[in-house]
């Protein structure tokens, strides 16, 4: 009598076609493009936010209201001064800032660079793009000059005191500095005004990491993107992206 070979009975042959077909299925997987739609993270549109004078997605915008009100009640005027920016306006400010160090004064591609990134982004990679960070400023007192100063945030400092407060209570509402004051962290200068809404910030984060960062910088047409070598995004990636507060990674 003929017997009939169960299904899972494969030959050799039929393992290495599955195994193959297996191998396949992980390895595009494993090596897939972040999902198409990844503008949310760049800047490009397709976040909910709410706001007049600055933006925030709909969540971080109300638990920044909430802070807020929290920090009145203990005499603290907490603002925010700047919220989410559109991948086209750092675009603006980089290549206005490229074409100044560059053409007036005269320095060449890749120091223009290094000088823009010590205070500025890569257009694309502002975490200002994500809705969820914003700066703050204590609207309550007299400050001359330039708001965002780290002397200004300094405990005889006229936002000493909203410092203090942040330092007290920002994370029991979800709000964490990013840039923090450690002599041995590299990337961006220490902002102390800079926060980020860690629930939604530290997922997309994630998803962020996924990003081919050159092929942006040349889709988009950002100056100075020719002189960006692989070893600088590498780099720029460890210590301006990653290079931040633990507590938020
Ligand atoms: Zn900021």
């Amino acid at each position: 009598m003929k017997k009939i070979a169960p299904l899972f009975c494969y030959s050799k042959y039929q393992r290495l076609i599955v195994c193959l077909a297996a191998f396949v299925l992980w390895s595009c997987h494993h090596n897939a493009q972040p999902s198409k739609n990844t503008s949310h993270l760049l800047g490009k549109g397709n976040l909910e936010l709410a706001g007049t004078t600055f933006q925030l997605q709909n969540e971080v915008y109300e638990a920044y209201l909430k802070m807020k009100s929290a920090a009145k009640e203990d005499g603290i005027e907490l603002l925010g001064v700047s919220g989410y920016r559109s991948f086209e306006r750092q675009k603006q400010i980089w290549n206005r800032k490229y074409t100044r160090f560059t053409q007036v004064e005269g320095l060449t591609p890749e120091k223009a660079i290094d000088k823009i990134i010590t205070y500025s982004t890569i257009p694309g990679t502002s975490r200002h793009h994500w809705g969820t960070d914003l700066d703050v400023i204590d609207n309550g007192v007299s400050a001359t000059g330039y708001l965002l100063d780290p002397k200004k945030y300094e405990e005889k400092g006229p936002f000493g005191a909203l410092k203090k407060w942040m330092d007290e209570h920002a994370n029991a509402f979800g709000f964490y500095l990013v840039y923090t004051q450690n002599p041995s962290r590299k990337g961006f200068y220490y902002e102390p005004w800079h926060y980020t809404y860690r629930p939604l910030s530290q997922p997309m984060l994630k998803e962020y990491m996924k990003l081919h960062f050159r092929e942006i910088f040349k889709n988009e047409n950002v100056l100075g993107y020719e002189y960006m070598s692989d070893a600088f995004i590498e780099k720029y990636i460890q210590e301006n992206i990653l290079d931040i507060n633990p507590l938020v990674k």
